[in-house]
């Protein structure tokens, strides 16, 4: 893949909405920097980068990503007159991260300082209300061993994040704040802890995280990048913000796979192991198919569609369906392909199957239980509307499986048509998605409080 062809499709997945064009390039140029540094990491697979987060998720670039990488292609920034070892993350929070804090042994270059970053005031605010139980599975989920007794900030390091926590009750008796983070993570349908900045404090069996922030804060502040640029700084600028002491500079280098290793494509990768016997499910009714990168979390996935199957077969008065097929997809582009819907969409019903895109992608959004209960609430749905418009098949299941008329969300004061098919198929953005979702389920929600059996909606 051209290196800047690479580097739109990672920016697409990466950039926030409505960034200016100065943000937008220079996280180009961070994206460009990461993925030169860092390109003999996989040489031991065949191949430069993995599209996992582990190194930069790869998406289906924009009009407006490509014009980023173009902007600035082959700029890199140096240091010492090569490609710095550089990170970014959503929104530092307020304070940005040395590399060692949460990378331990991680070397700690001048350029990455832990340093006060004003520009993204602190944003975003979260919470998130733990019950001990999830904990207690998230850690032996991990590795630890034993009964949760109780959970507490042991140490903070100097960016006022918190370093470790002691686990009353487990062995080991400590985690450091990012193996939590990352454990809890694991875990399907909990809520997540999106940055080690945060108090925490516990009330009967629920422990409130109340932090700010968002990923790992290292290096570039994407939230702070976005807010100097409106404020007229350049991409140069906010690179030497987030980066002191690194030039920026041109290249013209490309990403090639090895040549005598040819990797295979992720989408014939899930042919090959389709064509394989299927692993024995948990449950013998639903069978996952997932990239090998996401396999362990089988158990885990089927489990989350199983219940969502019982509950919303007693809910909307149908058989539980004989037979439940999930594929996740390696990459957003497989979704894409497979499923003839935007990456935005998360989750789509094809040829009988449910689709996913990449586990992590729906982790990061905290989309993933919602997804598949979705997902599953639509596929039990599907016989008896077949033939509807796409706002009744998918507002039946953004109705059900978010929890009916009680769910929080359960909200029927969206305004507005109902969606057209293309609106919910093809979205223009993610932002555009989400509103038309919040119209089908409203025009949905509507005829269900008017009285109207769901298999009668149209
Ligand atoms: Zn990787
Ligand atoms: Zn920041």
């Amino acid at each position: 893949m051209p290196l800047e062809t690479y580097v739109a499709r990672v920016l697409a997945g990466e950039a926030a909405r409505e960034s200016p064009p100065a943000a937008l390039e220079a996280l180009a140029i961070a994206v460009r920097t990461y993925a030169l540094a860092n390109r003999t990491r996989h040489r031991a697979d065949g191949f430069d980068l993995c599209d996992q987060t582990h190194c930069q998720v790869v998406r289906a670039s924009t009009a407006v990503s490509e014009r980023a990488a173009q902007a600035t292609a082959g700029q890199a920034l140096l240091f010492d007159g090569a490609p710095a070892s550089i990170y970014y993350s959503a929104s530092c929070g307020g304070r940005t991260e040395r590399p060692s804090a949460v990378w331990p042994g991680a070397a700690d270059p001048t350029y990455l300082p832990s340093q006060h970053d004003e520009a993204c005031e602190g944003q975003p605010e979260w919470e998130a209300e733990l019950r001990a139980a999830d904990l207690q599975r998230a850690l032996t989920a991990s590795g630890f061993r034993g009964t949760l007794r109780g959970v507490r900030v042991a140490a903070r390091n100097e960016s006022g994040r918190v370093a470790r926590l002691v686990v009353d009750g487990m062995t080991p008796t400590d985690v450091s704040a990012q193996d939590l983070r990352m454990a809890v993570a694991r875990i399907p349908g909990v809520p997540q802890v999106r940055s080690a900045t945060f108090e925490l404090r516990l009330a009967g069996d629920v422990y409130r995280f109340t932090g700010h922030g968002n990923g790992h804060g290292v290096g570039l502040c994407v939230i702070g990048s976005v807010r100097l640029a409106a404020g007229g700084a350049s991409a140069v600028a906010i690179l030497e913000r987030y980066f002191p002491g690194t030039t920026v500079s041109g290249g013209g280098a490309r990403l090639t796979a090895v040549p005598a290793v040819r990797p295979a494509p992720p989408s014939a990768d899930v042919a090959a192991r389709a064509a394989l016997p299927p692993p024995t499910p948990a449950k013998p009714e639903i069978t996952a198919w997932l990239p090998s990168a996401d396999d362990r979390e089988r158990d885990a996935l089927i489990g989350l569609a199983s219940s969502a199957r019982d509950e919303l077969a007693a809910a909307l008065g149908v058989a539980a369906p004989s037979r439940l097929t999930i594929r996740v997809h390696p990459t957003a582009g497989d979704y894409e392909r497979a499923t003839a819907r935007s990456w935005f969409t998360s989750g789509a019903l094809a040829t009988g199957e449910i689709h996913l895109v990449p586990l992590g992608t729906l982790r990061d959004r905290g989309m993933l239980e919602r997804t598949v209960r979705r997902q599953v609430a639509q596929a039990m749905t599907a016989p008896a509307l077949d033939g509807r418009p796409l706002w009744v098949r998918e507002g039946a299941a953004l109705y059900y499986g978010d929890g009916g008329a009680g769910a929080p969300g359960g909200r029927i004061d969206a305004r507005g048509p109902c969606p057209a098919d293309a609106e919910l198929a093809q979205p223009v953005s993610a932002g555009a998605l989400a509103e038309a979702w919040a119209r089908a389920r409203a025009c949905f929600a509507r005829q269900i409080a008017a009285g109207r059996h769901w298999r009668e909606v149209r």
